[in-house]
């Protein structure tokens, strides 16, 4: 959790509080990040997502709605060629 102050003016000061995942940089160029790779885990972590950070350049957009991370795209790639269902 990062929490900053603002001051408004006038008086006015908020505290505003984000969630440490939503100000992560881009896990590939450090720029701000949009999206979270959307690749199931298995294993111990299975039912979460890989959720790497990524800006828009670096993550591979699948439509409609996935994002994959460079190594999962790849394994996503991949999977399709042997016809896993992914
Ligand atoms: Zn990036
Ligand atoms: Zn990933």
């Amino acid at each position: 959790m990062t929490c900053r102050i603002v001051n408004h003016g006038g008086g006015l000061v908020s505290i505003v509080c984000m969630r440490g995942d939503q100000t992560k940089p881009c896990h590939y160029c450090g720029r701000r990040s949009e999206k979270l790779c959307d690749f199931p885990l298995r294993g111990p972590k299975a039912a979460k997502t890989c959720d790497i950070p990524m800006c828009a350049n670096c993550a591979t957009h699948e439509p409609p709605d996935k994002d994959w991370c460079k190594a999962h795209a790849a394994l996503v790639m991949k999977g399709r060629d042997e016809k896993l269902p992914f």
